[in-house]
């Protein structure tokens, strides 16, 4: 007998049809005895719907009321499921967020989940409940309603994971599982049996729309495996392990590729202390997103160049700050690049391997590929490629990896390579 949460995303409850099918999903899943917890997102499309709504009346898109607004569209489908379970002869209870009582900071639209209770749930789930819990809320200390930021959901099904210390949380998706790279681009992406925490971590933050970041990192603190597979069938899908378990490897788990980056360069910028420091601070204060960074100390003395990257929506904001910077050096300039994506290959096995990131350059160089910027952590490589390259690219670092293979058979292949 386990204590399971199971996520189902906004697709997974997008229609009645699909609400009654979670339904008997979950209610399977209880049988002989397994304590059951399924947590919600609002119906795919709604959030968007209920921002665009709460647009029509007010130029504020953020805070308290805005955040009451938004818990709504969970409320729906928590309230939709708990009815068809009821109504396929299992009992089930609905709780909200403030009923679980996962309390939260108080900066709406973006809150940190500080504690969730677990008595009231385990209480329903020992008295033979199906507990349905809305997803993406809390409350704060003083009872306001607040949202924990897009796809939060998925942090919710972790938290309440570790409160009720459940032997697995299982992520309910429109797709099969974690694949080595999207198999609309590659059509021999292989689902991935297994990942590593750390690995699907990087792949969340690198662009991979699968699992939300804070809930891989939620769980791999805890210990809690995940489970992605689809609502649709009944194949295992994904589990996400910690490392030691993985114990052969190939050097490359996957390939992620995150759309719309703009870079923006600023040169002729004077070479002393402080000054990367005011840069930064202004494009922090401007509010915009950066990803990565490179700074070029010019070796002969005199001036430097640093270049930055940020996603579309902020490159008309990053130009303002870029172009004022720029003014404010003698010498200096500004320009960007955009239509560009951030292609990375990610694998734990790369801490074992070498030659990972010199393979990548040698595959992109022969399909005549331009790099624009790299940065590495030690167990990825992202490069900086225009658009238009973006599946080729993919594609051939997809063959070139031998990710069609298995993972333990590859490392042998790997071996016998250098
Ligand atoms: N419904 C929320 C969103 O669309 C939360 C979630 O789906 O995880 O962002
Ligand atoms: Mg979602």
């Amino acid at each position: 007998m386990a204590l399971i949460i199971q996520k189902y995303g906004g697709t997974s409850v997008g229609s009645i049809e699909r609400v009654r099918s979670v339904a008997r999903r979950v209610i399977d899943s209880a049988r002989g005895g397994n304590k059951v917890v399924a947590v919600v997102s609002a119906m795919a499309g709604e959030t968007n719907r209920l921002i665009d709504l709460g647009k029509t009346v007010s130029k504020n898109t953020e805070g308290r009321e805005f955040d009451v607004l938004l818990a709504t569209g969970e409320q729906v489908t928590t309230a939709l499921l708990a009815l068809a379970i009821e109504e396929a002869g299992r009992k089930a209870v609905s709780f909200l967020g403030h009923q679980v009582q996962i309390t939260t900071t108080g900066s709406f639209s973006r809150a940190r989940i500080e504690s969730v209770n677990a008595d009231r749930t385990l209480k329903a789930l020992e008295d033979g409940y199906i507990v349905v819990v809305a997803g993406f809320q809390g409350a704060t200390r003083e009872g306001s309603i607040t949202t924990l930021g897009r796809g939060g959901s998925d942090i919710t099904a972790v938290a309440l994971g570790v409160a009720l210390k459940a032997d697995r949380v299982e992520f309910y998706k429109d797709v099969d599982g974690i694949f080595t790279a999207d198999p609309g681009v590659c059509p021999d992406a292989r689902l991935l049996p297994r990942v590593a925490y750390e690995e699907m971590l990087e792949m969340s933050y690198l662009g991979a729309k699968v699992l939300h970041p804070r809930c891989v990192e939620l769980a791999r603190r805890n210990n809690i495996p995940l489970v992605v597979r689809s609502s649709l069938n009944f194949n295992p899908g994904t589990v996400v392990v910690p490392e030691e378990e993985l114990m052969e490897y190939a050097a490359v788990a996957g390939i992620v590729c995150d759309k719309n980056q703009v870079k923006v360069s600023l040169t002729g910028i004077p070479d002393r202390p402080g000054v990367l420091a005011a840069i930064f601070k202004a494009v922090a204060e401007a509010d915009i997103n950066i990803d990565m960074i490179v700074e070029d100390v010019s070796s002969a003395g005199g001036a430097n160049s640093v270049s930055f990257t940020c996603g579309s929506a902020d490159q008309a904001a990053a130009e303002r700050v870029a172009k004022k910077l720029s003014a404010a050096y003698p010498g200096g300039a500004w320009g960007t690049r955009s239509g560009l994506v951030k292609l990375s290959i990610v694998g734990a096995g790369m801490r074992l391997h070498s030659g990972v990131a010199a393979r990548m350059f040698s595959a992109l160089a022969r399909e005549g590929v331009s790099v624009y910027m790299v940065n590495t952590s030690d167990i990825k490589v992202s490069c900086l490629i225009e658009s238009k390259y973006a599946e080729l690219a993919v594609r051939t670092l997809h063959e070139v990896f031998e990710l069609a293979r298995p993972r333990g058979r590859a490392k042998k292949t790997a071996r016998r390579k250098r």
